[in-house]
């Protein structure tokens, strides 16, 4: 079974909607010091979205405190970034979902429809199989999920818990919802005890 990600514009566009909710959440909040928020942010430039990728993917959404003596750095999280990674969140839990199951996707096609080299995709592999379940997310988060969830089937397992129904916007927002606390600076450290 594989999921289809719909990769056109009115997707990226409902990913970008997302991103701006949290963001406001974020610029409400306002800075641990009081300070108020000012956008200051990033230029990104993502991988694996198509050519229908909106404008607005050319940055990550980010504020800076404006008192002076702080000027600390908010980056909310994000359904579109998965952290420094230059391939778009979706792309890499998708393909590395694509290479597990019973009859993987060759590496050549996924290349083809991804941009992403085999050397990447392992890595991708890597990330989801060894890094996230020893993140401190991971370990606060899973007991959300169904029971008999497959950790050794990351990320196609997550694949299969949340997209559900008929709705694929909903279904993936769900998911990248679920992964965007992973998506903040420190939020894929290690805990090291
Ligand atoms: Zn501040």
């Amino acid at each position: 079974m594989y999921h289809e990600l719909p990769r056109h514009a009115s997707f990226w566009a409902f990913l970008f909607s997302i991103d701006q909710d949290l963001a406001e959440q974020a610029r409400l909040k306002k800075c641990p010091c009081g300070g108020c928020l000012h956008r200051a942010n990033y230029p990104r430039k993502p991988r694996g979205g198509g050519e229908d990728l909106p404008q607005e993917y050319d940055f990550r959404l980010s504020f800076c405190c404006e008192q002076e003596g702080c000027r600390k750095r908010v980056t909310p999280p994000s359904v579109r970034f998965l952290g420094r990674k230059v391939y778009l969140g979706a792309i890499v839990i998708l393909v590395a979902a694509m290479r597990q199951g019973p009859s993987p996707r060759r590496v050549r096609e996924l290349s083809r429809l991804f941009g992403a080299d085999r050397r990447t995709i392992v890595r991708w592999q890597v990330f989801w199989r060894e890094h996230v379940p020893q993140t401190p997310f991971w370990k606060a988060a899973h007991g959300r999920l169904v029971p008999g969830f497959e950790i050794a089937l990351l990320p196609l397992s997550l694949l299969e818990a949340f997209l559900r129904g008929d709705d694929p916007f909903r279904s993936w927002e769900r998911l990248l919802r679920f992964l965007a606390p992973i998506t903040i600076a420190g939020g894929l450290a290690i805990e090291v005890s």
